[in-house]
């Protein structure tokens, strides 16, 4: 197969198993070390309940990652000598 990322060619490297449920064969980009399976399947099914009621650190974790997030947009951004504004939950912007 080719990688999804590169198009460069990827080898098999080892076959296992997804949600205990179906079996898949693992390709590694030999450029870019993207490690995929060829076809994903099951995500609808992976995903169907994401959000679980029993989960109280979800809000947590998404403003923590928010916050990380935008540390490295913001960084990267100021690099690239760029002007820019998003807005995730906090507001700013660079000049
Ligand atoms: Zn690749």
């Amino acid at each position: 197969m080719k990688c999804r990322i590169c198009d460069a060619v990827c080898e098999p490297v080892f076959s296992g198993r997804i949600r205990r449920i179906h079996t898949a064969t693992y390709n590694l980009c030999g450029r870019c070390g993207l490690l995929q399976i060829e076809d994903p399947f099951g995500l609808s099914e992976a995903y169907a309940d994401a959000i679980n009621l029993e989960d109280t650190g979800i809000l947590q974790r998404n403003l923590s990652l928010a916050r990380i997030t935008t540390l490295l947009l913001a960084e990267h951004y100021s690099q690239a000598g760029n002007t820019w504004t998003m807005q995730v939950g906090m507001e700013f912007s660079l000049a």
